[in-house]
């Protein structure tokens, strides 16, 4: 698995061991990371950088895997060439490296590529399906795109069972902050327990079709169980506004978010022509997969887990 201290690899991992499977992870080496879910405790976990894949190959090799998650990924938006091209190399050519060696060292193995609602992008139609043609608005989608037509072609030319999810927002407590609705959680936690008074948001009226982690990471592996490797989009085929987040996540504490939030023109972001929104019919007809999680219930969860950080951080404060 790579991408091991992501929220995707740890609700895995998680999984995974509770069947009693061995897992050997990658993770970035980012030195002090805080960033290290507990169950990287429980595995092999292997430092390895997608921009320089030589060690990640070398561990597929000596790790030999039956199962393969591709989870790793630089999710920054690129505006300068250099950062572009680091973003491509990250993506594309260490997804070629993973591919190519197993296709040359452990063909048997199955291989699970994160696929992206962001290389759907600048589309004209909605929701989307595994038949929308991918127009990316964005380098990181562009890059998903080349990882997929890597994949595709190693799939055809070596037989290999390889498939990717077309995910699109999924979310759940361990989301990292940078995304608007761990922001939310925790400025909701934090107001409602006198720590900040106000949130600072872009554009309310925004919408995602966000979809609960465990439940995304539970079609992974449906999708590597499958008969025959396939591609599948995995969303729920809602959308919400940032503004509707943000009610839900402030009524779980007895708030208003309309009494805290400020619109930040800092955080605005130009808004998508067609909002990006999955049909997942496809794999619920092979796979029976659907989400189990609703909206309401997965937005009390990050905001429950949100103050019950703040109250282990203020006994250890103690
Ligand atoms: P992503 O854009 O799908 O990778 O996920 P984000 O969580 O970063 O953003 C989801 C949506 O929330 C986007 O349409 C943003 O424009 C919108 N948004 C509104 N306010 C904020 C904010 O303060 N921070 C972030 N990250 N997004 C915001």
């Amino acid at each position: 698995m790579t991408g091991e201290r992501g929220p995707d690899g740890a609700w895995r991992a998680e999984c995974l061991l509770a069947r009693g499977v061995r897992v050997v992870g990658s993770a970035h080496p980012v030195a002090g990371s805080t960033n290290r879910p507990a169950v990287c405790d429980r595995i092999a976990l292997h430092r390895c950088d997608l921009a320089a894949p030589a060690p990640l190959a070398a561990l597929i090799v000596a790790s030999a895997p039956d199962e393969l998650y591709h989870l790793a990924a630089p999710s920054f938006v690129a505006t300068a060439p250099a950062e572009q091209h680091a973003l491509m190399t990250a993506i594309v050519l260490a997804t070629q490296t993973i591919i190519a060696t197993v296709a040359a060292e452990v063909p048997h193995c199955r291989v699970f590529l994160a696929g992206s609602s962001e290389m759907f992008g600048a589309v004209d139609v909605a929701p989307q399906n595994e038949a929308t043609p991918f127009r990316p608005r964005a380098v990181y989608g562009l890059a998903k795109l080349c990882a997929h037509q890597v994949l595709d072609y190693y799939r055809r030319q070596h037989r290999l069972f390889a498939c990717t999810g077309f995910l699109y927002n999924h979310e759940s407590p361990r989301r990292g902050e940078r995304f608007v609705t761990s922001k939310i959680a925790r400025a909701a936690a934090r107001i409602s327990r006198g720590l900040e008074r106000e949130l600072r948001l872009g554009d309310l009226a925004a919408r995602r079709d966000w979809g609960y982690a465990p439940d995304y990471v539970a079609a992974m592996a449906a999708m590597l169980r499958n008969d025959a490797p396939a591609d599948f989009v995995i969303a729920t085929g809602e959308t919400h506004s940032v503004g509707e987040f943000a009610a839900r996540a402030f009524a779980c504490v007895g708030l208003d978010s309309r009494e805290h939030i400020v619109v930040d023109p800092a955080f605005v972001r130009p808004p998508e022509p067609v909002p990006l929104v999955g049909d997942a019919t496809a794999i619920r007809q092979s796979l029976g997969w659907r989400p189990t999680q609703r909206f309401e219930d997965m937005v009390g969860e990050m905001v429950d887990a949100e103050l019950a950080q703040l109250t282990t951080t203020a006994a250890q404060d103690k």
